[in-house]
């Protein structure tokens, strides 16, 4: 029964040495994390109180993670957690761990938001409700219909919804883009943000191992120039907002420009928008409004 006493200190040193010797990347990260999570304390706690033995429970805890993270399964679906600008999002196999780059998309959302009162935001290819949720978080009053084709992002975002408190503001639809929006909302909505599947197909086998054999292909797999799924959203979204209610994509830093163009021939004020390391992230613009419209259907002439 005389078990050695493991301490926080002994199970960091030892789990970030397993997983560096199993190639992993970041071993002492994964390490604190994992830590993290088979204790509930924080990194911080971890090194303040490092003399601390771990329960029987924790132990076991840690072993199980530390197996899935040493065959180079996602620490966020070992530990079910994502942190997300100001909220910590939960995901799990099946669904897309939220990126930080997406935090920009954001952002970017924020800022078409500007001086709209109790706005209405579709937000298509939500996955595990990240955008939506921090929305919804981030501006009061906000309504966040939030859409997905896939039913295990659907389950994933509304208990994320329901966990975050804002489950009252966003509600998550199963369907393929706008499709389970009652027509009622054409021209009523503020803005329309997605993250769509933007990886050109012929670049998916590039992907990092760990995206392509634990991530869902479906969140991904963009078409043959990664702008399949931003397409339909571009031409479809013009129906739904409301005149000079914005729009938003993320996208492949190589497709931006390109996507920035496609978006100027319906949208006006199209922009790019580039991510905390620099790169083509997101492209955005907003819907004509009435009076451009009026003036250019009727060419000038009397009216
Ligand atoms: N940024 C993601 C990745 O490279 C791709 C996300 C997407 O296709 N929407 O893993």
């Amino acid at each position: 029964m005389a078990e050695r006493v493991w301490t926080l200190r002994d199970a960091l040193s030892w789990t970030s040495e397993y997983l560096g010797r199993k190639e992993i990347e970041q071993p002492r990260l994964s390490a604190e994390w994992l830590l993290s999570a088979a204790t509930g304390l924080s990194r911080v706690e971890l090194y303040a109180y490092h003399e601390r033995p771990l329960t029987p429970e924790e132990r076991t805890t840690l072993r199980e993670s530390v197996k899935r993270r040493a065959v180079g399964e996602p620490l966020q679906y070992v530990t079910g957690e994502m942190p997300f600008r100001h909220v910590v999002m939960h995901v799990r196999r099946g669904v897309f761990i939220p990126r930080p780059e997406t935090e920009i998309l954001v952002d970017v959302a924020l800022e078409l938001l500007q001086g709209v009162e109790d706005p209405l935001v579709v937000d298509l290819c939500t996955g595990s409700g990240a955008v939506a949720c921090s929305i919804a978080h981030e501006v009061q009053a906000a309504r966040v219909i939030a859409i997905d084709l896939s039913p295990e992002a659907v389950s994933m975002a509304s208990e994320n919804a329901e966990r975050l408190g804002v489950a009252e503001r966003v509600e998550v639809l199963e369907g393929d883009l706008f499709s389970p929006l009652s027509i009622d909302l054409h021209g009523q909505v503020d803005l329309v943000v997605a993250n769509p599947p933007y990886i050109p197909s012929s670049d998916l086998p590039d992907l990092p191992a760990d995206v392509l054999g634990y991530e869902p292909g479906l969140a991904l797999d963009g078409g043959p120039d990664g702008l399949d799924t931003a397409r339909r959203i571009m031409e479809d979204s013009c129906i739904w907002l409301a005149p000079g209610a914005g729009l938003a994509m993320e996208l492949d830093e190589s497709r931006v420009k390109d996507a920035v163009k496609e978006l100027s021939e319906w949208y006006q004020e199209c922009k790019g928008i580039r991510d905390l390391s620099d790169r083509d992230r997101v492209a955005a613009g907003r819907r004509q409004r009435i009076e451009a419209r009026a003036t250019d259907t009727n060419g000038g002439g009397p009216s």
